[in-house]
């Protein structure tokens, strides 16, 4: 199978990820027994060090208290643990554990309350599975350990702490166990070396396996690493892999060359600047659906609970039939806002949306002159959170497949005039109908809002643009520059503009 890569002498553009997900078909049962093994044993691993490093936290700290315990007779002398839990400490005691030499450390554990569980298991079975895919989620454990931590000293910095877990009573973001029941679908991931040749792909110690329905865009470019999932029920599981591939910049469907728009971002729909409107699915019937199973599970876990018994076979059911229906409705969404984040990059080369998540807050503080009621206020914020939410998706879809997004202000986007700029909340007639009460500019109220968050951005974007090399011909001062490198992905860059607050450029990509 020949690789696609860019060629030596094309401008040097880094290669971008995009992923690409597939339905996994078996050549046997043995594999996907082998398969659901490997998942099983990511579950069982994390759960096994999450119960070690408790273990080691608990043990250091106690050694620490004894003080000076070299002065103690050998026997006596508590643990010399080591707690640290980083990917790489906890690699190396993976290893030994899998090669079945226990140092005193690990009896220790398996002693203590915390690994009692553990005791007279037999672990020899971890060396029957592939070692790089099993191993790998302890580096999504050091990863959830340093998001627990960093939340734990931003607790500690705004001079609280972070709140006690119900259910477990750890502190909130602390790493949880994972259950056999978990909401998340189990999984694992080969992390390098994939091995990949037309339509089949190489599992370790599982063998070759064939790749399905997907979209094969990318397929051929270099396969960076593989997340294999279950989903579906344990009785008829569905097998899916994503695939991260290095695709050469020159084989991306390139944004339109110029051109811009405004999008107005509303409950269920979001318009243009242009009139085109971008409806999200309508899921009415879905949402029953998924309201209706939730109740019978919630019955179901209630009764489970009442009587001290593990969930019923129905209430399994139900609880399956449920994470079915959040897939389709994620994958609904999904869909959309792919359909959505392709017309516009193909209509113009900047979109220019409003800053929804940096102004929520704010802007309900602040209240409008007009109507300072505490309720409206806090309508107007709940809003914004329904806004942000239904459309990040579109917002990190565009964010890639654009030439330039630009955020901005969205305060008073919905009042003002587009054509003559009066502010005034009895502008807006109705929800669907803008009239200006200065110069009687009549339209819909959503293309009006869109037009002016259009006219927000432009010169945002002219002084991203002019930060290039046309810029420095020109010689125009421009303090500090927010355009980055092409290509380059990071967090957006901060400009300042006019009193309303910051508005942000991102993802400045003019070349592809
Ligand atoms: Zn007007």
């Amino acid at each position: 199978m020949p690789t696609r890569t860019a060629a030596p002498n094309a401008t040097a553009q880094p290669p971008v990820l995009r992923s690409e997900r597939y339905r996994v078909r078996f050549d046997h049962r043995g594999q996907a027994a082998l398969c659901a093994q490997t998942a099983g044993a990511n579950r069982f691993v994390w759960n096994l060090f999450l119960a070690y490093n408790d273990w080691s936290y608990r043990v250091a700290r106690r050694a620490r208290a004894y003080g000076r315990w070299t002065e103690f007779p050998e026997a006596q002398r508590p643990l010399l643990v080591d707690p640290g839990r980083t990917w790489q400490t906890m690699y190396k005691r993976f290893a030994a554990i899998r090669s079945g030499c226990f140092d005193r450390e690990f009896q220790a554990f398996l002693q203590s309350p915390e690994g009692s569980v553990y005791a007279d298991r037999d672990l020899s079975w971890l060396r029957d599975l592939p070692a790089a895919p099993v191993r790998h989620v302890l580096k999504y454990l050091d990863s959830a350990y340093r998001r627990f931590h960093k939340a734990h000293a931003a607790a500690r910095a705004d001079g609280g702490a972070l709140p006690r877990r119900k259910s477990d009573g750890k502190l909130k973001y602390f790493p949880r166990r994972k259950g056999r029941q978990g909401g998340k679908a189990d999984g694992f991931t080969i992390p390098d070396q994939v091995r990949m040749d037309g339509h089949r792909l190489h599992i370790p110690r599982i063998g070759w396996v064939r790749l399905d329905r997907g979209h094969a865009r990318y397929r051929g470019c270099r396969a960076k690493t593989v997340r294999v999932r279950k989903e579906g029920t344990d009785k008829r599981p569905k097998w899916y892999a994503t695939v991260v591939y290095e695709v050469p910049a020159d084989l991306l469907k390139p944004p339109a060359r110029d051109g811009a728009l405004g999008l107005d971002r509303n409950v269920g729909q979001a318009t243009d600047s242009e009139g085109a409107v971008y409806a999200q699915p309508d899921m009415a019937k879905l949402d029953a659906n998924i309201k209706r199973k939730e109740r019978k599970a919630a019955k179901a876990r209630e009764r489970s609970r009442r009587s001290g018994q593990p969930l019923s076979n129905r209430g399994r059911r139900i609880c399956g039939q449920l994470r079915k229906l959040h897939r389709k409705q994620k994958r609904r969404r999904e869909d959309a806002a792919h359909q959505h984040s392709r017309q516009l990059a193909d209509t113009a080369h900047t979109v220019v949306i409003e800053d929804l998540n940096t102004q929520g807050m704010t802007r309900s503080a602040k209240g409008t002159a007009g109507n300072p009621g505490t309720n409206v206020k806090r309508k107007a914020g709940l809003n914004r959170e329904i806004l942000a939410s239904g459309w990040g998706r579109l917002e990190r879809h565009l964010d890639y497949k654009a030439g330039l997004v630009v955020q901005v202000d969205p305060a008073y986007t919905s009042q003002t005039c587009a054509v003559c700029g009066h502010v005034g909340q009895a502008n807006r007639k109705t929800q669907a109908l803008f009239q200006c009460t200065a110069c009687g500019h009549t339209a819909n109220a959503d293309r009006n809002a869109a037009v002016n968050i259009l006219a927000r951005g432009l010169p945002l974007v002219r002084q991203a643009r002019g930060a290039g090399a046309s810029a420095r011909r020109e010689a125009i001062p421009l303090g500090t520059s927010t355009t980055r490198e092409p290509g380059r992905r990071g967090p957006p860059a901060p400009v300042r503009s006019g009193p309303d607050g910051p508005d942000r450029v991102s993802n400045v990509n003019h070349s592809i």
